[in-house]
């Protein structure tokens, strides 16, 4: 328990008088922190402390890595800029130490400053003083986070785009240079690699590698590709929403947890422009912003995360994952979190440009391929329509392409109004794409209204498709039971399916093989959405601690849910 005396030792209470300081003293929580452990995390609701003993460090997350701006000794305040503006913490922090701080709730710091006006005033000069200057947070703001890789490459180059999309995705700040920029050479440094060596990427204060695979990338970067372990608790395959969440709960609740991503975090949310019925966010959020988020708590949980390695095969009798390139893993539990993969558009020319102006969704970092242009989005449902949304305020015009009668029966009515308040928004129904043209990059596509039967070619500067997506399971073993359509099958539908064995019915989640759950869009059921992947992520975690409790009482890990 903090004591009056403590309290008076910390420079802003100095001058509180006596029955003040025992006031303070009730409410302040006594907080020990192990070194690492937060007392306050980046966005955490505000707070004010103090540091009793020990050091604190402020961080700031950029690029995945926590940055340290300064550090607090005892005596010293922290979290007076969040309880001086009502804001959430702009920075974190953490202990470098054993460090014991004392941490006062807002109503409580309120009830003491107006009492004495002095302390107030005091916190409030050193929020303006913290957020002013080049060292407080208006200097953290302006200045940027320094990038960790410069790229040389073409805009409409799918290497190019596909890099890009990595670094992004894998939350790599970096400087894109286009060799047809005047001042590229310069920013480069040096003669600008050769255009038949594009894409080049350039590690700072590391290699340059000409036409790298993203392999090679995640490796230059120090990204994990390498399990550390021959055996997890859980195997998590793909870091979607589901299996990000799955990585949070499982790290978090004491599970050796390992996921296998053959891309970059994110899955399909990556790709999406803006979410906006995932609970908590009422504007809508980026699919990579919150997948990025995901991502940080997943391995601030422990979680190990590999990317750019595929599970190629699974061993439904071992419990053993085999990875690209002969790794094998051995899984108490594996949970399938592998969703669902884009259609594709089986059209004349379509394949020949992918990734030179044609995309499968829309990440935000598509935008500045499109400034200026007249884009193209195929598709009928939200994704196309949010898509459209956001390309609206970059495109000079954007055109959507829907085969049906209308938009009504596909995408929901609040898209469509905001859809009626863009002037640079069309809605061409009946129509379909027959072709894209393009010597090197996408130039034009060919649209055919379905009534008419006329074939117009439009010029076009980029064209977004969203038709779905569909599973991708012939992979997986044949124990591992799917519906017609290749999702796999769990919970009540297994046990109809009668591939079940066991005496006991199968968990929710769990597939036909004991032990093996599926969550997300890859999971047999109707829901496909960000809310549902991450409600079922974190609920196969809990399937997993009743499995391990079951079939492996000695080895099973304790569980907070038990
Ligand atoms: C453009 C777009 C907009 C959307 N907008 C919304 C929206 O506004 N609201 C909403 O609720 N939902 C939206 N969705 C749907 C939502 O994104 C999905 O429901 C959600 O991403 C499903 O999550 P998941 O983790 O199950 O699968 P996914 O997101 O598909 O992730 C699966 C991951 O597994 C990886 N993987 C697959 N196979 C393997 C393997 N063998 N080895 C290793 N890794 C593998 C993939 O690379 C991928 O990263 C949108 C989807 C798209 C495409």
């Amino acid at each position: 328990m903090v004591t009056a005396d403590e309290i008076r030792a910390i420079g802003i209470f100095s001058r509180l008088d006596e029955s003040a300081c025992e006031r303070l003293a009730r409410v302040a929580a006594d907080v020990s922190l192990v070194p690492g452990e937060y007392a306050a995390e980046e966005g955490a609701q505000r707070a004010l402390f103090a540091v009793l003993a020990g050091r604190i460090e402020a961080t700031r997350n950029v690029d995945g890595i926590d940055r340290v701006l300064g550090e607090r000794l005892p005596g010293d305040i922290f979290g007076e800029v969040p309880i001086s503006l009502g804001t959430v913490f702009p920075v974190g922090f953490r202990a470098a130490e054993r460090t014991r701080v004392m941490r006062i709730e807002p109503q409580d710091y309120h009830a003491v400053a107006s009492l004495a006006p002095e302390v107030a005033e005091e916190v409030g000069k050193l929020a303006s003083h913290r957020m002013s200057g080049t060292r407080g947070l208006q200097g953290i703001a302006a200045d940027p986070a320094p990038p960790r890789a410069t790229v040389v490459g073409r805009r409409l180059d799918g290497a190019c785009s596909e890099l890009r999309r990595f670094l992004d995705r894998n939350q790599i700040h970096f400087t894109w240079l286009k060799p047809d920029e005047p001042d590229a050479a310069e920013m480069w440094g040096d003669t600008l690699p050769a255009d038949a060596d594009l894409p080049v990427i350039r590690v700072v204060g590391g290699k340059t590698v000409v036409r790298p695979r993203l392999r090679r990338v995640a490796e230059l970067l120090g990204l994990e590709t390498e399990p550390a372990a021959a055996e997890y608790d859980t195997v998590i395959v793909g870091a979607g929403p589901a299996g990000l969440a799955a990585a949070v709960y499982g790290a978090s609740e004491g599970l050796r947890t390992i996921v296998v991503e053959r891309e970059a975090p994110g899955g399909q949310a990556g790709t999406s422009s803006k979410i906006e019925n995932y609970l908590g966010f009422p504007s809508g959020v980026s699919g990579d912003e919150l997948a990025s988020r995901a991502l940080q708590q997943a391995v601030r949980h422990g979680a190990e995360i590999l990317v750019t390695r595929e599970i190629t095969r699974i061993d439904a009798t071992a419990r053993q994952v085999h990875l690209d390139g002969g790794d094998v893993l051995r899984g108490r539990t594996i949970i399938l979190a592998c969703g669902v993969s884009w259609r594709r558009l089986a059209i004349e020319g379509f394949d020949r440009l992918v990734g030179k102006g044609i995309s499968y969704g829309a990440a935000r970092s598509e935008a500045l391929n499109v400034h200026g242009l007249d884009v193209h989005i195929v598709g009928a449902g939200n994704s196309a329509g949010q898509s459209a949304m956001f390309f609206s305020t970059h495109a000079r015009s954007v055109t959507i392409l829907c085969r049906g009668d209308s938009l009504e029966k596909s995408m929901s009515s609040y898209l469509i109004n905001q859809l009626k308040t863009r002037p640079n928004i069309e809605v061409l129904t009946r129509t379909q794409v027959s072709a894209a043209h393009g010597e090197t990059a996408l130039e034009a596509i060919d649209a055919t209204n379905a009534d008419t039967g006329t074939t117009t070619r439009i010029a076009c500067g980029g064209l977004f498709i969203f038709i779905g997506a569909d599973a991708e399971t012939e992979w997986l073993p044949p124990e591992i039971a799917l519906d017609s359509r290749g999702y796999v099958l769990t919970g009540p539908d297994v046990s109809a399916s009668a591939h079940w064995e066991l005496e006991r019915d199968p968990y929710l989640l769990e597939t036909s093989v004991p032990g093996i759950f599926a969550s997300g869009d890859i999971r047999f059921s109707p829901v496909k959405r960000v809310a549902a992947a991450v409600g079922e992520g974190s609920m196969a975690i809990a399937f997993v601690h009743q499995y391990l409790r079951e079939a492996e009482p000695a080895a099973a890990v304790a569980s907070p849910l038990a």
